[in-house]
């Protein structure tokens, strides 16, 4: 893939203006480690930060480390992850990566993205949060609103996530990386929504590609078409 000095300018320029907006971003999860901020972000999928964030103090003070948490009871931590939905599947996926975790690493949470999506149920999306959040490295965590937004400002044509990680890797500079995430994702949930985005209100505007653009906050929603980026 070649990137033109003229797409790495405007690249930058769409990132120093987030800056301006969100000069510091962190994830609102709450954690005092790497594997705490591990299983909050698997319990976060599907409901609010705030609701895990009311759920984690209970679940890590009954099963402080990865150790007493892959040999817990289902059914007590079940109990614990209810409000965060779904919590079947989350109890399994919370105990068997910390069995994983301990089986393979002694518990310890490695730092490095290969070894990290190699763990049960960790995506590049979650070891990238982790390294990122947890670890300060460089990485660049691609979710559903990463993508929209990107798609739309014309960063990248990828719908694959990885891909789209791929293509912002080659448009910023590896210092640049950590911050990009928290920023699109801030901006995807406050200005460019997936059906009603804020164009009228957007300091991207002038550097924004999608074609139907909102431009009052009476236009109808934008309806989901091939190609045009939505989702
Ligand atoms: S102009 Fe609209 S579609 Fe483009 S980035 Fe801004 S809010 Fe999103």
């Amino acid at each position: 893939m070649s990137v033109t000095p003229e797409a790495r300018r405007n690249a930058r320029t769409i990132l120093d203006r987030l800056r301006r907006r969100y000069p510091t971003v962190r994830t609102a999860l709450h954690f005092a480690s790497p594997w705490q901020l591990l299983v909050a972000t698997v319990l976060s999928a599907q409901t609010t930060d705030d609701t895990v964030n009311r759920v984690v103090p209970v679940l890590f003070e009954r099963w402080p480390s990865p150790h007493e948490l892959a040999v817990a009871d289902p059914e007590e931590v079940e109990a614990v992850v209810h409000p965060t939905g779904f919590f079947r599947q989350k109890t399994r996926a919370v105990i068997e990566l910390s069995a994983d975790l301990v089986e393979r690493f002694g518990g310890m949470v490695p730092a490095d993205l290969e070894r990290l999506v190699s763990l049960k149920g960790v995506g590049r999306k979650t070891a990238s949060v982790v390294l990122t959040e947890a670890f300060g490295l460089p990485a660049i965590a691609v979710d559903t609103h990463v993508g929209r937004v990107t798609r739309r400002l014309g960063l990248t044509g990828e719908g694959d996530p990885a891909k789209v990680e791929a293509a912002l890797r080659e448009l910023y500079p590896e210092s640049a990386w950590s911050g990009i995430s928290m920023r699109f994702i801030q901006f995807g949930r406050d200005t460019c929504d997936a059906r009603k985005p804020r164009c009228y209100d957007c300091v991207l505007r002038d550097r924004c590609a999608f074609p139907d653009k909102r431009m009052s906050p009476d236009a109808p929603p934008v309806m989901s078409r091939s190609g045009a980026g939505e989702g």
